[in-house]
């Protein structure tokens, strides 16, 4: 594991030291197999142990209730901007809560299938804020409320999700899933790209309250149908094999460092670090407002947009890669999921003194 970079991308972003040496070891024969995971037939029953198992661990770790299904779909988060509408929009109407730019294309995507109703619209104050409950315009209507969980480009997160009064619960979690203690029965659905805390690209991860699995919109493709899904236990057609393996490899390794409890615990200490020190000068300008500020996306500008380039590029100098914000903001973003050590959070800081006083 030598030469490895403290890599600071939103995603695919970095895994685990432990997991990628996991993964090495059993590369090409897989517990004595004479095959990689890669070649094994998704029917197998060597594929179907680690399909279990996967399904199993994740279950333990995020305390998953009995009513609850999970699904490994294909189409990564954007897919289920579909799939939720039409498999749930089903009085033909749904809240949508905008607080940052996916949570923006999910309801752009839902209103293809039904009435959208954006109950809260951040773009005034640049997706800096979390709304509080008095500020969502609800309809009593809803087949659902649709949050973000966590907003990856912006660096803002739910502390307290939304009273929705009985109506079902979606979120978004594809960038904080895995990083903090949860509540899955305060939601109907909880749904996640992988390829954050997760593991890999490639995959979707659906938890779903099984009495909410039913009839779908009858355009829906049979992939993105829910009630399919479970029917077919997520084999419909070839699942992501190999992104489902190594889903299972990051949550036995979350499991054996203390569960979702300690790599809160980790997490909290990483982010304190950097807003620490956001907090403590004025060269840098953190962009999320204090009360709303992400754990996992840390996101703030220096003096000038020629300076964040600089930043970035001396960064990666320094051996911290990924640093430049996305492209519809600018800025800096460090983005610090759980595989991330708190040593590259530390280097970090230590790295922006050192520019601050340089360039300051
Ligand atoms: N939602 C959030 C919060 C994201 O961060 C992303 C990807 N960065 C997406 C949705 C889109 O995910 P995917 O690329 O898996 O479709």
């Amino acid at each position: 594991m030598e030469n490895r970079i403290y890599n600071f991308a939103a995603g695919p972003s970095m895994l685990a030291d432990e997991v990628l040496k996991g993964l090495h070891e059993e590369l090409l024969n897989y517990k004595g197999s004479g095959m990689s995971v890669m070649e094994m037939s998704h029917r197998s029953k060597g594929y179907l142990e680690i399909f279990n198992d996967t399904k199993d661990t994740l279950r333990r770790v995020m305390n998953i209730p009995e009513e609850y299904e999970i699904f490994f779909m294909h189409g990564g988060a954007t897919g289920q901007f579909a799939a939720i509408p039409m498999n749930l929009m089903k009085n033909g109407k749904a809240d949508y809560v905008v607080t940052g730019n996916f949570a923006k294309k999910a309801a752009e995507e839902a209103s293809k299938y039904g009435e959208v109703n954006i109950a809260y619209d951040g773009k005034d104050n640049g997706y800096a804020h979390i709304p509080e409950q008095s500020e969502l315009k609800l309809s009593e209507d809803a087949s659902y409320v649709h949050v973000c969980a966590n907003n990856t480009i912006f660096g803002t997160e739910w502390k307290k999700f939304p009273e929705t009064n009985g109506i079902p619960l979606v979120a978004d979690m594809s960038s904080d899933i895995l990083s903090r203690k949860i509540n899955v029965s305060d939601f109907a659905v909880i749904y996640a790209g992988a390829q954050k805390n997760m593991g890999i690209a490639g995959l979707a991860v659906v938890i779903i309250r099984k009495d909410l699995i039913g009839e779908h919109d009858p355009k829906t493709p049979q992939i993105l149908a829910y009630d399919v899904t479970a029917k077919n236990d997520s084999m419909l057609n070839t699942p992501s094999t190999y992104s489902i393996y190594v889903l299972g490899k990051v949550v036995k390794w979350l499991e054996d460092l203390g569960g979702i409890e300690e790599i809160e615990r980790r997490n909290i200490a990483k982010a304190k670090l950097l807003y620490d020190y956001l907090d403590s000068q004025s060269f840098y300008k953190p962009h999320a407002e204090k009360e709303s500020r992400s754990m996992m996306n840390v996101t703030f500008t220096t003096p000038d947009p020629e300076m964040d380039a600089l930043f970035a590029k001396k960064a990666t100098e320094n051996g911290m890669s990924n640093l430049k914000g996305h492209r519809l903001v600018g800025g800096i973003r460090a983005s610090i999921y759980n595989a991330m050590p708190i040593e590259g959070v530390e280097k970090l800081v230590e790295f922006m003194k050192e520019f601050a006083k340089e360039n300051g």
